[in-house]
């Protein structure tokens, strides 16, 4: 099954960067995709593009039976709400604890008077707790975010997207910040997040090696362009 599909997606920045031209290519079901290419190549401005942090120039993106690139404010916040995003610098409060970071962003969901008291849903505690542990971080519930490791944060970073019952996993740059060893721990997890729950992943990548190991399809991307799209195999075999 298609969950997301992109069609001839441009976009140019107002300064006039082309960091997009005619991008397109759709996610199934399933699936963990990696985009490749060096800094600067739009990897990061596709990701912006699928849930409308900004406007595309010229094309069509194809989510929930809706085009994002036509959607209006109601429809924008219905996407975003089934989008998950990770962040290469896990964009946490680090104040808070590990439990509250991933209850945080299901406060602006709840009624006004719940959300000004930090008053969290009891199912949703549940079910972070349960995301926390499956992430093998249930001995680490109550230690403030600043304490953690980076691989500790990004996962901390996977559970509160996580919590929002996501269609669509997008990250951006989610390992370039960690040591190889919390890199692989990572990658495992979106791969069984991609496979067991279901939830197909879009990973920006810059080691090649990690697509190759984790990816069921690669793309490339040079200077806005999609320059390769194709199996971890089919990737080995052209170069
Ligand atoms: P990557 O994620 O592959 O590093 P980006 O999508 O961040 O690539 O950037 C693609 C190109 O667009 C780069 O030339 C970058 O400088 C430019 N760019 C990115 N964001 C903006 C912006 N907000 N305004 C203008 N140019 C931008
Ligand atoms: P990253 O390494 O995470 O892609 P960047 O340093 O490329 O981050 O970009 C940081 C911020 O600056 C982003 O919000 C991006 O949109 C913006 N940006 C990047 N390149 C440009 C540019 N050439 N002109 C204006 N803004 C830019």
């Amino acid at each position: 099954e298609k969950v997301l599909e992109l069609k001839h997606v441009a976009k140019t920045y107002d300064n006039g960067v082309k960091a997009l031209k005619d991008a397109s290519f759709s996610l199934y079901e399933g699936e963990l995709i990696s985009i490749i290419g060096p800094s600067g190549s739009g990897k990061s401005t596709l990701l912006r593009c699928i849930n409308r942090m900004i406007d595309t120039t010229q094309g069509e993106i194809q989510f929930m039976g809706m085009d994002v690139t036509k959607a209006d404010k109601k429809e924008i916040k219905e996407i975003r709400k089934n989008i998950g995003m990770i962040f290469q610098h896990y964009n946490l409060v680090y104040r808070l604890n590990v439990l509250e970071n991933v209850l945080h962003g299901k406060l602006a969901s709840y009624s006004t008077w719940k959300s000004a008291l930090g008053m969290y849903k009891e199912e949703d505690v549940e079910k972070a707790v349960q995301l926390l542990d499956m992430l093998g971080l249930s001995d680490r519930l109550y230690t403030r975010c600043s304490d953690l490791s980076g691989g500790q944060k990004q996962r901390v970073g996977i559970a509160r997207a996580l919590l929002q019952d996501p269609k669509v996993l997008l990250c951006d740059e989610p390992i370039a910040s960690l040591d190889p060893q919390s890199s692989k721990i990572i990658m495992e997890h979106l791969h069984m997040i991609a496979k067991k729950m279901k939830i197909p992943c879009i990973v920006n990548l810059h080691q090649v090696d990690v697509a190759l190991r984790y990816s069921d399809r690669i793309i490339g991307m040079h200077q806005g362009e999609i320059v390769f799209e194709g199996t971890p195999a089919e990737l080995n075999d052209a170069v």
